[in-house]
């Protein structure tokens, strides 16, 4: 039968009638452009992560260059983040002119080992941006409490991890700045491209606001150079739909983890995700396990239409436009191995149990296929 890595379409099924009519409602009032919706969804993601602020953005991207922006990150600035993640973690460093620094992960989480960081701090160091991997906070105490120490600032990269809870606080609320995306993949996808940056501190959220309108406060005085970065109107109407669906559907997911640890509790070779005792709700924006020859076990899934993907292939220190930050390719042993190993598979809310099933089956003939 075969079982997508991920269907959309099966949400907007249920979902059609009232996605059609918020779309048309924003259509007619022609408020494209921040919109009511815009502050509307900003109320709402304020309040779902226990924030005083919260301003939509063009991306999750953007929603991080912005962020380490309004931080004061400056050209020949380090900023010190995770080896495995998006791009986007690393890349809006750069684009700051400031030198991205890894570290490297934690075996179990994937997340970055706060015991790497202290090493990596120089008189140049600014910032420290943990990454929310595949829907599990970074262990936030000892990354808070390193960065007090140091005078750094701390901005969350929870794109995979909107509701997520680390010791019962919600994601993207325990630092300076929290950084999430709307891209359609992500738990709480948009019909394209969008983000929010939330915060606590009204002049940080100022500055976001300010930021995102080229700078500009009032209307055509600059008082700094900025972006042309806002969340879409017809976007923020999209995800006000569905946003009352997003803890159910993470629950969903949950349940789904549940059942795929039981199916590959017996098999030495499939290493199935780690849930820390700090993790009070983890939303499984992807479910990633780590097995042998994770190629072949790919390639095996592949042939009979089970979707997967690696997340991701490359490590930060191994990619050719960050070949001059002098990193060596034996760098990072961690990551080097998840990259080779982690293997993520279908975990949306609409997969019905029958496909669940055979992503079982495939992923148990994969692993005692290439075992022999
Ligand atoms: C998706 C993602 C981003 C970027 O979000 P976009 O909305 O695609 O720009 C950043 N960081 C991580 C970890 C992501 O998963």
């Amino acid at each position: 039968m075969g079982v997508p890595l991920l269907d959309l379409s099966r949400q907007y099924d249920y979902l059609k009638d009232d996605l059609n009519a918020a779309v048309c409602r924003v259509m007619a009032h022609c408020g494209y452009i921040l919109g009511p919706e815009v502050k509307e969804l900003e109320q709402a993601i304020a309040e779902l992560c226990n924030v005083g602020h919260a301003r939509g953005v063009a991306s999750g991207t953007d929603a991080l260059l912005l962020a380490l922006k309004a931080a004061g990150i400056c050209p020949g600035d380090e900023v010190i983040t995770t080896n495995f993640s998006f791009f986007a973690t690393a890349g809006v460093v750069s684009r700051l002119g400031a030198k991205p620094v890894f570290v490297d992960i934690e075996p179990d989480t994937y997340n970055i080992d706060p015991n790497l960081i202290e090493q990596a701090i120089t008189a140049k160091t600014k910032a420290i941006v943990p990454v929310h991997l595949f829907g599990q906070c970074a262990d936030m105490d000892p990354i808070n409490e390193i960065a007090s120490r140091h005078g750094l600032k701390v901005i969350e990269d929870a794109a995979q991890a909107i509701g997520s809870e680390y010791k019962g606080k919600q994601a993207g609320s325990m630092s300076d700045f929290g950084c999430f995306s709307f891209y359609p993949s992500k738990n709480l996808g948009a019909a394209g491209d969008g983000g929010i940056v939330v915060c606590d501190d009204k002049e940080y959220d100022d500055l976001v606001d300010i930021l995102r309108l080229h700078g500009s406060k009032p209307k055509y005085y600059h008082r700094i150079v900025g972006y042309n970065s806002r969340l879409a109107t017809l976007q923020a109407a999209v995800l006000l739909v569905k946003l009352p669906y997003l803890d159910g559907w993470s629950r969903k997911r949950i349940e789904h983890a549940g059942i795929y640890n039981e199916a590959f509790a017996d098999l030495d070779t499939v290493r199935t995700p780690v849930v820390k005792e700090y993790t009070t709700f983890h939303i499984y924006n992807q479910y990633t396990i780590a097995v042998p020859e994770r190629d072949k076990v790919q390639q095996f899934l592949r042939e009979r239409g089970i979707g997967n993907e690696i997340y991701y292939p490359v490590p930060f220190h191994m990619q050719d436009c960050f070949s001059d930050l002098g990193y060596a390719a034996d760098d990072f042993p961690v990551t080097r191995k998840a990259a080779a190993e982690v293997l993520s598979i279908p975990v949306y809310p609409e997969m019905t149990e029958s496909e669940q099933q055979e992503v079982i089956a495939a992923v148990r003939e994969a692993v005692a296929a290439v075992a022999v």
